[in-house]
């Protein structure tokens, strides 16, 4: 249970040098290098080591569990942010794609009526050109029988 002396063979160390922080046997204490020194049971070190351990832990539950909880209160309030943030943003994104594709729409819509205008519009003033040409072709014809008849007639 008690670990052996170093530097006195078969003695147990039942003791421990708080000085040197090291376990000593009752020859080391007597007559030895921890002479005159601070000693105390081992079990007294073990129990004192038990309790420092106790309280920092403690110390460190209270030091670091408020700071923890607090972390993780903000990292979800952080995360529920930018989930709204980037909610917000697929929305944005969704309303401008529709309303760019009615722009679009729009525009195409546009080209295609103005197209269809224009050409109703070259169609018909062709359409009057033609027309005029056939009236004046049907004068040149009655003009020529004219002529026709008349020469015939002189003969
Ligand atoms: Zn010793
Ligand atoms: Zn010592």
């Amino acid at each position: 249970m008690f670990p052996g002396c170093k530097d006195h063979a078969g003695q147990r160390c039942e003791s421990h040098c708080i000085n040197c922080d090291a376990p000593v046997c009752v020859k080391c204490i007597l007559s030895g290098p921890h002479e005159d020194q601070k000693v105390e049971k081992l079990k007294e070190t073990f129990e004192r080591r038990k309790q420092e351990a106790i309280s920092k832990t403690a110390e460190m539950k209270e030091k670091f569990s408020p700071k923890c909880k607090k972390e993780n209160t903000d990292i979800e309030l952080a995360m529920s942010k930018a989930k709204t943030h980037f909610g917000d943003l697929g929305g944005k994104c969704k309303s401008l794609r529709q309303s760019w594709h009615q722009e679009l729409d729009d525009i195409f819509d546009k080209i295609d009526f103005l197209s269809k205008t224009f050409k109703d519009q070259n169609l018909n003033r062709l359409r009057a050109y033609k027309n005029e040409i056939q009236i004046v072709i049907s004068d040149i014809n009655q003009i020529l029988e004219t002529n026709n008849r008349v020469l015939r007639s002189r003969k």
